[in-house]
């Protein structure tokens, strides 16, 4: 290549340019094109200064947003498969405007040496429509911690609530040791924070007088469970040096106990999920089982605090907690049968676009919240923002588009959510994942394969 080129000169011609765009880069919204070559987005400017292209895709004035990182879903597949696959789930984020989920261990076998990630990540490889990175639950042994990082993870996911994965969570010397040798790797540890001792002592009180209603599994799972498991993880944090990511914070004093925790000694982080913001336990005595999740849905005002949170800046992501079951799962005869969790790849971008609508929350937060901060927590590269030299991660959104949420047409294999029927308005249209078209008005056009493993 003659050296006297100009960057611009040696792309004298691109694969694609994106044109008549609104676009969110630098922490504005600018009217803008953009280049986009082998995957990269080459240039952000004005259309009269961007080079050729071999495609030029009208953008129609839509606003043009990184790609959603979705750090917290369940994409099953292996033994679960029945509840989601890779292509399904993957196609589920496409649709949603989600270009990056963070996968959860907790699978059928779980993810929790590095031969089990390494097979996980194989079936992945192929079957992916947006990129997947992948969490594992610690080991057993420590020593495996470094080898599980080598191999790919990009995070631990510790469960206090139940005995999942190798650490025993009974035995804090073996949680301290796990902590440690996680803080070497300067990988986060995302958390359910909710105490398994006090669960247990609930339960077993509520099981005693023979209940089986939804009110029993909210009472059996109170928000002390969550402050008091918030508190231990601090402690492992501030000891360990760790950085620990508070997964779907639920309560008022869930909130209260890591706006105390939170500053310069320790680095904690915290999620919430669309369902706790706008979702109560009035929904589940409503529509029963189906939005049954862990930690449950609270009162109005929980979701009220979390608001406000949110708009604090003391809340770092927003993400989907996408778990998906079958619908015979989900309507067991007794309550502690049913197992816990919702869809949520294909709402979440929705509901939040509504509430930017709403001048509930700005695009700057929103972007912050759901792209910016998840790929800084997970160290995640170049992906997150809309900046040059950045991969193609892309979301066009129709801000004004109203719809109404129809699970029935939900890519995941779970067709049913609370948020059925929902009227939202804002709306993902086009999803571009490294650089190529995935999703065009709710169609998948891209083939299982143009996801990548994130490592
Ligand atoms: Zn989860």
């Amino acid at each position: 290549m003659n050296e006297n080129l100009t960057k611009e000169d040696k792309y004298l011609s691109v694969d694609t340019i994106l044109f008549n765009a609104n676009v969110y880069t630098s922490q504005k919204i600018v009217e803008a094109g953009i280049a986009i070559d082998n995957g990269r987005i080459i240039k952000i400017a004005k259309e009269t200064n961007l080079p050729q292209a071999s495609a030029r895709l009208n953008m129609n004035g839509c606003l043009v947003l990184p790609g959603l990182i979705d750090s917290h879903v369940h994409l099953r597949d292996q033994q679960l498969a029945y509840r989601e696959d890779f292509i399904t789930g993957t196609a589920a984020a496409a649709a949603g405007g989600i270009t990056t989920v963070i996968d959860m261990p907790n699978n059928k076998p779980l993810t929790m040496d590095s031969q089990s990630l390494r097979e996980r990540m194989q079936l992945a490889e192929k079957r992916i429509l947006v990129n997947v990175a992948f969490n594992s639950v610690p080991p057993h042994r420590t020593e495996e911690i470094s080898q599980i990082v080598s191999e790919g993870a990009v995070g631990f996911k510790l469960y206090l609530l139940q005995q999942i994965g190798g650490v025993n969570i009974d035995n804090e010397n073996a949680l301290k040791r796990a902590f440690e040798a996680i803080a070497e790797t300067k990988v986060p540890i995302a958390v359910h924070a909710e105490d398994k001792t006090l669960l247990e002592e609930a339960k077993k009180e509520i099981q005693k007088a023979g209940r089986n209603d939804v009110e029993a599994f909210l009472e059996a799972h109170p928000p002390d469970a969550e402050v008091k498991a918030i508190k231990r993880v601090t402690k492992l944090a501030q000891n360990s040096g760790a950085s620990a990511h508070i997964c779907h914070v639920s309560s008022a004093a869930g909130l209260k106990t890591i706006q105390k925790a939170k500053g310069p000694n320790v680095n904690l982080t915290c999620e919430v999920t669309p369902h706790h913001l706008f979702l109560t336990a009035q929904c589940v005595k409503k529509q029963g089982n189906i939005a049954l999740m862990l930690p449950p849905l609270r009162t109005k005002s929980d979701t009220e605090a979390l608001w406000k949170a949110l708009r604090q800046g003391l809340i770092d992501t927003v993400a989907s907690d996408h778990a998906p079951h079958s619908m015979e799962e989900k309507t067991a005869q007794s309550i502690w049968d049913v197992k816990p969790g919702i869809a949520g790849l294909e709402t979440l971008l929705p509901l939040m676009l509504t509430e930017v609508n709403k001048n509930r929350l700005t695009i700057a937060e929103l972007v912050r919240l759901t792209s910016e901060n998840p790929a800084e927590i997970f160290h995640i590269k170049d992906r997150g923002s809309l900046k040059e030299g950045c991969v193609a991660d892309i979301v066009v959104v129709d801000i004004d588009r109203k719809y109404k949420i129809d699970a029935s047409l939900f890519e995941s294999k779970a067709k049913f959510s609370p948020f059925d029927g929902w009227k939202v308005k804002g709306k993902p249209v086009k999803t571009f994942v490294n650089g190529q078209l995935v999703m065009d008005e709710g169609r998948i056009t891209s083939k299982p394969g143009t996801g990548r493993i994130i490592r």
